[in-house]
Parts: structure tokens; sequence; C-alpha cells
């Protein structure tokens, strides 16, 4: 069943979680392991990031260090075959421009709908550690509303070679939206006026980057909807889980924290304190966004569930 429909037919708000890829070497079990405790609370969606190749350098036998690539965490539709498989529930794959040809993205495609997978989270993807800015590949994708043109194309039976006739595809389309805008926007409105675009183009909802201040959702929210943007935007919440997320939460994701949560962090010395504070500020925000009729909430795990399960049976 498509997230969309899952969100039109809900009488309550939708829970819905999001996994990465165990590393190269790990098991599925590992994902498996961190998927369990989270499944009695009825999740309707399970989102699985991609994530692009790396470059290394590994030191070979004559001394000098050769550059290669690799990937630390393939296997995303694998994964999500295996989870419906396991699960029967909904795995919604992120597909990224980055690295994929036009090609390459429709073969992914036709692989997905072959498993039965309807669903995909449609992004651009980050620029390669190695890479200051984004290079979309020669014959690939420069932003996530092309990808998304590509996948509605398909859903209208039109394939790259327009020489027989293609059966169209069924997809349904989530993108990402920024309540703090995407770092490389000059400002709030451009961004908006980029969202939009990836809605016309076909994007059937919304899913926020993480925030700490729902008064920054209601904005956000508040200015799709001036902006003409009509879709559903689910909220993603991520639960502040140690002391080194402090600093790597704001400098990855770029978002702030409220004061009132950072005076709270100040005071933490372990791992311990720092996930309690992160388990209540998770559940204040998500008491507050049901309250206000969000369509779904929408954790990010990072795999690792057990905060999010604390999280869940308090609200
Ligand atoms: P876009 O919508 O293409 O926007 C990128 C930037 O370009 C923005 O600043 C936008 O304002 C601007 N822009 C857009 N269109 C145009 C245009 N036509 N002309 C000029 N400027 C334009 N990354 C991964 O690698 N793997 C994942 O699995 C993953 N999952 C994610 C899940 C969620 C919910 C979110 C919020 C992000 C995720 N990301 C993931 C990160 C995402 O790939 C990055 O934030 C990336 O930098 C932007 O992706 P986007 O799809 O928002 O890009």
């Amino acid at each position: 069943m498509k997230v969309i429909d899952h969100i039109n037919q809900a009488k309550d708000t939708l829970f819905s979680f999001e996994i990465l890829p165990p590393l190269k070497g790990k098991s599925i079990q590992s994902i498996f392991d961190s998927i369990d405790p989270l499944m009695e609370f009825k999740p309707s969606f399970i989102n699985v990031t991609y994530h692009r190749e790396e470059y290394i350098y590994k030191k070979r036998e004559d001394g000098l260090l050769e550059k290669v690539t690799m990937r630390k965490r393939p296997g995303t539709v694998g994964i999500c075959a295996a989870i419906i498989n396991k699960y029967d529930v909904e795995a919604v794959p992120h597909l990224i421009c980055g690295g994929f040809s036009r090609e390459e993205t429709e073969n992914a495609l036709i692989d997905l709908q072959f498993l039965g997978i309807d669903n995909v989270l449609a992004l651009r993807g980050d620029s390669i550690k190695t890479e200051s800015t984004f290079k979309p590949h020669p014959d690939g994708h420069e932003y996530a509303v092309d990808l998304v043109k590509q996948i509605n194309e398909m859903n209208q039976g039109k394939y790259l070679l327009d020489e027989v006739t293609m059966a169209p595809t069924e997809f349904c389309v989530g993108v990402a939206g920024y309540p703090e805008k995407h770092f490389e926007s000059m400002n709030l409105t451009t961004d908006l006026q980029y969202l939009k675009e990836k809605v016309d183009a076909g994007a059937d909802y919304i899913v926020t980057q993480m925030f700490f201040d729902n008064q920054k959702y209601f904005a956000f929210v508040k200015a799709c909807r001036d902006a003409g943007i009509d879709v559903p935007i689910i909220p993603g919440l991520k639960p502040i889980k140690s002391l080194r997320h402090i600093s790597f939460l704001p400098k990855f994701f770029h978002i702030d924290f409220p004061e009132d949560l950072s005076k709270e962090l100040l005071k933490c010395k372990s791992n311990e304190d720092v996930d309690r504070v992160g388990i209540e500020w998770a559940v204040q925000q998500s008491k507050e966004l049901k309250e206000f009729g969000v369509p779904c909430l929408h954790f990010y795990t990072m795999s690792n569930s057990s905060s999010v399960q604390e999280i869940l049976k308090n609200i």
C-alpha cells in the first residue's frame, strides 16, 4: 500500500521510522534487532537510507597509497525486500541522484517494481566527502526535482527509450523539506519555491529534516501552505542519544537546538543523561505535534531503537 493511502485512510496519527542499512559485512539480523522492538507500535512504513560510495586510501605492498572507492552501507533494495518479507510492512527505499545515471535510476526503479515496492523517497543526496559541492553524474540529475520528474514519467509509461510501449509504474513519491531551510539555499523563500517544484512535479508528500523546536515546524507548514504546497508534511524527529550528538547533530544536519533544550543538555555528564533528556524532549515534541494533527510521526532511529521505543510508550 502506498504511503499516501496510509495517510489518507488514517483515523489517528501514524508512526513510521527510518533505519540505516548495516555496515558492509554485518548481517541483516542487526537490522531486524533494531526493528523488532518497534513492531508492537505498528509502524505504517519503514524508510531505508541510501549511502553513497566513499573514497578511501589503501596502503599497497610497495608502501604507496591507492585511492579506491567503497560503499560502507550497500544493500538498500535488498533490505527493503527483506523487511517486507519478514514484517509485512511497507518499506520505503531512499533513491538519490548522486552517483546515478538516468538509466541506472530507471533500472533501479524497474527492480523495485518487480519486488512489489511502490514507495520511494526521492532525494538529491549530499556531496561525497572528498567533494566540496554536489556533483551530479554526467548523465544524471542535478536536483531532486529532476528525479521526481523521471519517476512521474515512468508512472505515465514514459521510459528513457521511447521506442516501445512500457507498462506505467505506480510509485508514490516522498521528498525532503527543511523547516530550518536547506543549508545551501539562499533563504527559506527560495527553498520553498524549489520544494513546490518537487510537489508540482509529482511528489505526494514531504518528510522534514529533523527539528527540535516545534514552532519551526508549525511556521514551515504555514509557509508551505501560503506558497501553495498542499501535500501532507510529515515531521521528522530524532531523539538525541549521546554526548557526541550534542555537537554532531547541529553540525551535520544544519539545525539548531532551542535554548530550553540546550540548557538541559549542558547539565548532562554522561550518555545516559543525554538519552534521558532526549527521550523527554521527543515525548513533549510528539505530544504537541499529535495535538496539532500531523499525519505521521517519523523517527530517525539511526538503527538504534531503544529511545524511540521509550518515546512511543509515553505518547
Ligand atoms: P534538492 O531538493 O535537490 O535541493 C538541494 C538544494 O538545491 C536546496 O538548497 C534547494 O533549495 C536547491 N534547489 C533545488 N532545486 C533547485 C533548482 N532547480 N535550481 C537551483 N537550486 C535548486 N541523503 C542521502 O545521501 N541518503 C539518504 O538516504 C538521505 N535521506 C534523507 C531523508 C530525509 C527525510 C531528509 C530530509 C534528507 C535526507 N538526505 C539523504 C539528505 C539529502 O540528500 C540532503 O539534504 C541533500 O543535500 C539535499 O537533498 P534534497 O533532496 O532536499 O535536494
